[in-house]
């Protein structure tokens, strides 16, 4: 396999402006040097608690945020280095699918509508072939063409989150962030949903980057996982591997509050006091020291690197 997306230390710090002239006291470290790379048709998971900052990674990636600094590489191009008309013409390979379809697709639109919308903008298509590429786009997530002339609330929970899938597809991309696609869903439409997007993945050879707080949904979906904490990777495994031995402190105890079968776990159940801190004033040494059972002196003071060990396992922890 190969990389279709190489990421070196990709940054989004958000200033934080005080006073009457409104100057810069410190930043929020949203996202904190990630490296990491996505193989060609694979699934890389992104996990973590709301606020460590995996949306905002995934959405500096396709640059819908601009970020702070690091190198973005996809399929060999410098993402960064794009103008607004190359970025545009690149936009058709790299696609996202929002966590909530109702609020992503318009209201006042058709479905027609919200499905011609990038094939017109990005591919100056005639009328005709939109007709026939938006009746192609519906069959393809399991809608009946017969319906494009609804609006978005005429469908289900499910049902529109197919339609944020068809319009992610619309242009034939390679690469597609998926934030959170299946958490604002019933259980029961959750496992339909993620069956047609790993349908879609083989038939279409996509890569998918999966961002998630489900860690039954990762582990269904994906291949390997990525592991953030307050803007960092803390750890970055094959899923299998991740699920049977979790290194990091805060992976066990992500892991033990799952009702997902783990003997391996058993003994080593950790229950995560405390809540994530404030962004703004990160805690020194490793970020989850005031929170994980096993912190060291050095801990509040090293701040450890992420390191590979065996079998493309990483972790940053001074316990290993
Ligand atoms: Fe815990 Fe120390 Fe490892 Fe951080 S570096 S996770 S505080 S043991
Ligand atoms: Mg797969």
């Amino acid at each position: 396999m190969s990389a279709i997306l190489e990421v070196r230390n990709l940054k989004k710090h958000y200033p934080i402006r005080k006073g009457f002239f409104a100057k810069q006291v410190g930043a929020v470290k949203a996202v904190d040097g990630i490296t990491l790379s996505v193989e060609k048709g694979e699934t890389l998971a992104v996990v973590g608690e709301s606020g460590c900052g995996k949306s905002t990674t995934g959405r500096a990636i396709l640059r819908l945020i601009e970020p702070t600094g690091g190198e973005i590489l996809f399929d060999g191009t410098d993402v960064r280095s794009l103008d607004t008309e190359q970025l545009r013409r690149f936009r058709t390979d790299m696609q996202m699918v929002f966590q909530d379809p109702y609020a992503s697709l318009d209201p006042r639109w058709t479905v027609q509508r919200i499905l011609e919308e990038p094939l017109r903008t990005h591919a100056a298509a005639k009328n005709r072939e939109l007709k026939s590429r938006v009746e192609e786009l519906m069959q393809v997530v399991g809608l009946s063409p017969y319906q494009a002339h609804r609006f978005p609330h005429e469908f289900s929970g499910g049902q529109r989150q197919r339609i944020g899938i068809a319009r992610a597809l619309a242009l034939n991309p390679k690469f597609i962030v998926c934030d959170e696609p299946v958490s604002a869903l019933d259980v029961s439409i959750q496992a339909q949903v993620l069956n047609l997007m790993q349908d879609l993945q083989e038939q279409y050879g996509l890569t998918y980057m999966f961002i998630s707080h489900d860690l039954s949904v990762v582990k269904f979906i994906s291949d390997r996982v990525a592991v953030m904490y307050l803007g960092r990777i803390v750890e970055l495994a094959p899923t299998k591997e991740l699920f049977a031995k979790p290194l990091h402190p805060y992976t066990q105890a992500l892991m033990s509050a799952v009702p997902v079968p783990n003997p391996g776990l058993k003994k080593s159940r950790i229950v995560l006091t405390g809540d994530v801190p404030n962004p703004e004033t990160p805690p020194s040494g490793c970020a989850f020291h005031p929170r994980c059972p096993f912190a060291m002196d050095k801990c509040r003071k090293d701040e450890p690197v992420l390191r590979p060990l065996d079998s493309g396992h990483q972790v940053s922890c001074h316990l290993y």
